[in-house]
């Protein structure tokens, strides 16, 4: 929980922090990073089969006496769970009962799910249960049933801790089973409805629910970060928008600077990626970079007096990389140089290493990248690769 006094006079990095990040007065739950003892061993025995389809015929043979079916939902912004409990032959279920946890933005949908446990060993209780009574538990997440093998140090731990404590203390033979979602088992569906109508319109009667259901819950700081993350982008991205170096960007790569652009560069060692920046920026080791910093007496290229070395005139000009340029054309399929263009030779993987491959076997650069440019650049036996990203 958030700390409820900040001191006055010498406030911790965390107490800055909280007030930075307008933390101060929430309520948002902590993390225990070791709530289980080790050697806690469950009282129930799990039942997480591999695939849909033995999972459904499980469920169809299961001829325990109570069958409770749990699920969690999010929906129109909000986050819901439900649990709907069968007893013996009965056809309709005997217990229906649903919680509301609010927003999506405060609660995630793993949440949801744990809540559904804690809903379903609820309405347990409040059965008649004799000792050699068979009791089913169902969910379609098998995170929940993982998770609660040994509740450890993961949001939403004192959900799972609530709902594996309760589980311990019920007689009678306990099973908690997988079902996969989405398979018109009758209960399944059920509660699966049951929780999007949690979500829409919110709890069971308040005295039905567990005690700690009746308040409102603490909020989940996974929830809380990637909200958030969200607002941060948002802003970030108003601010990008309003930036001039937006437009001298858009030239080189619309798509920056979203995760296509990252996801490239971690595909390209070190000098690979660097090359790639220097060249994208121009700030680069060529005749025309160096003079500016008196490095080289002139901006000329060496080859082609009238010329000054830029990028474009290294990439797309020099008369002494054509041999290299047209094989850099084929690789492309462009046919005349004047198709080429920065943009082109960045706008995929296929063609980033395309282009490296051109300055590794141009040598220009060799004194600062020496072989490694060549280390990982197959590019002419992968024809499929990157280019519908
Ligand atoms: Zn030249």
């Amino acid at each position: 929980m958030a700390k409820a006094n900040t001191p006055k006079k010498f406030p911790s990095a965390i107490d800055t922090l909280l007030r930075i990040f307008q933390l101060k007065d929430k309520h948002i739950k902590v993390i225990s990073p070791a709530p289980t003892p080790p050697t806690f061993v469950p009282a129930f025995k799990l039942n997480v089969e591999g695939t849909r389809k033995v999972s459904m015929e499980q469920e169809k043979s299961d001829n325990s006496r109570i069958k409770i079916y749990t699920d969690g939902s999010s929906l129109g912004g909000k986050v819901g769970a439900a649990v709907v409990l069968y007893e013996g032959e009965a056809k309709a279920p005997k217990t229906v009962l649903r919680a509301r946890l609010g927003s999506n933005k405060k609660h995630t949908t793993f949440e949801a799910e744990a809540v559904g446990g804690v809903l379903a060993t609820w309405i347990l209780a409040s059965c008649h249960i004799r000792t050699n009574d068979t009791i089913s538990i169902y969910t379609d997440n098998q995170v929940l049933i993982q998770a609660s093998r040994k509740p450890g140090a993961k949001p939403g731990q004192y959900l799972l801790q609530d709902f594996v404590n309760r589980l311990s203390r019920i007689v009678g033979t306990i099973s908690l089973r997988w079902i996969s979602g989405h398979t018109n088992v009758k209960g399944n569906e059920m509660a699966d409805q049951e929780a999007k109508r949690a979500a829409e319109e919110g709890s069971s009667t308040r005295e039905d629910l567990p005690p700690l259901l009746q308040q409102r819950l603490p909020i989940s700081a996974t929830a809380e970060k990637r909200a958030y993350h969200e607002e941060l982008k948002t802003m970030w991205l108003n601010d990008w928008d309003n930036s001039p170096r937006k437009a001298k960007f858009d030239n080189i790569d619309p798509a920056f600077p979203f995760h296509r652009f990252h996801k490239l560069q971690d595909s390209l060692n070190r000098p690979q990626a660097s090359i790639l920046t220097q060249l994208r920026t121009s700030h680069i080791p060529l005749n025309r970079y160096l003079h500016r910093f008196a490095k080289r007496d002139s901006p000329k290229c060496t080859h082609c007096p009238r010329m000054d070395e830029t990028v474009n005139h290294y990439l797309f000009q020099c008369s002494k990389y054509r041999r290299q340029r047209q094989e850099m054309m084929n690789k492309l399929g462009v046919m005349t140089s004047s198709d080429l263009n920065l943009r082109l030779l960045t706008s995929n993987p296929k063609a980033i290493r395309i282009l490296l491959q051109y300055v590794s076997h141009t040598g220009r650069f060799s004194n600062y990248n020496g072989d490694v440019l060549l280390s990982n650049l197959q590019v002419e036996d992968d024809n499929n690769d990157g280019d519908n990203e």
